[in-house]
């Protein structure tokens, strides 16, 4: 698949090929400007693809960096909004929204609004909400870029507890190769709109950021972002 800007004459995404496995969790890696939110756009179908085919399952639903609220409604509402407009009734929308909410440890603040929230909290929320659609594929740009190293230690904890329990389908794009390496069973490298390379995390979990494979592997792959493309 291809992405291409007509308006501005810019090429997002050169033709990528690449296929996600069910139950697989992919990172994407690679300098800012080199795709990365375009691929995950063109996925969760925000955005049209000028060229090429993609293959892709039903239900596909994403998390944003910010977590997106929408402020005027407090956390229970928020988490509820999708499932209220297909139509589903009162109980079961209440029954699914209580399910992640309590996946998220947020029954206790589902009062609350937004701007009542940390950004961790607020994040947590934002995959809650994501979760209540009940995707096969969970889509993540970039989801703990503005936390705090402790608060996104924890956002992995539970993107990994849920990833084990449900057995979705994860991408997620990161600005960190250590991050990707904590959390991924592979990693794809990308740089001007093409995949540099793709590589398989063979570390075993649970996984330690400190732990001397993930330092060795990290190096590995700024070595990858660092080289020349092999010509093509
Ligand atoms: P990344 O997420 O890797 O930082 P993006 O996928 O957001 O990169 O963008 C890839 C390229 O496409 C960049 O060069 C960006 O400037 C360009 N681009 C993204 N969105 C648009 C748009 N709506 N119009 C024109 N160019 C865009
Ligand atoms: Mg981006």
């Amino acid at each position: 698949m291809g992405k291409e800007y007509k308006v501005v004459k810019a090429t997002a995404l050169s033709s990528v090929t690449f296929s996600v496995n069910e139950g697989e969790f992919l990172c994407i890696v690679g300098p800012s400007g080199c795709g990365k939110s375009t691929i995950l756009r063109l996925i969760g179908g925000i955005e049209d693809k000028t060229l090429g085919e993609i293959e892709k399952p039903e239900g596909i639903s994403m998390v944003f960096q910010s977590g997106a609220l929408l402020p005027w409604m407090n956390v229970e509402e928020n988490v509820s909004l999708v499932n209220k407009i297909k139509g589903y009734g009162v109980l079961k929308v209440k029954e699914i929204s209580n399910q992640y909410l309590k996946m998220m440890d947020l029954k206790e603040l589902k009062m609350r609004y937004p701007r009542e929230l940390s950004g961790g909290q607020r994040q947590r929320v934002g995959i809650a909400r994501a979760l209540a659609v009940e995707p096969k594929v969970l889509l993540l740009d970039e989801p703990f870029s503005a936390l705090d190293p402790v608060t996104t230690e924890e956002m992995h904890k539970y993107l990994l507890d849920i990833w084990f329990k449900t057995g979705k389908t994860i991408i997620m794009v990161s600005h960190s190769i250590e991050e990707a390496l904590l959390l991924a069973d592979r990693i794809m490298v990308m740089e001007k709109g093409k995949i540099k390379q793709v590589l398989n995390v063979e570390i075993e979990r649970p996984r330690h950021e400190e732990s001397e494979k993930i330092i060795k592997d990290a190096e590995k792959i700024k070595k990858i972002m660092e080289s020349e493309f092999a010509s093509q």
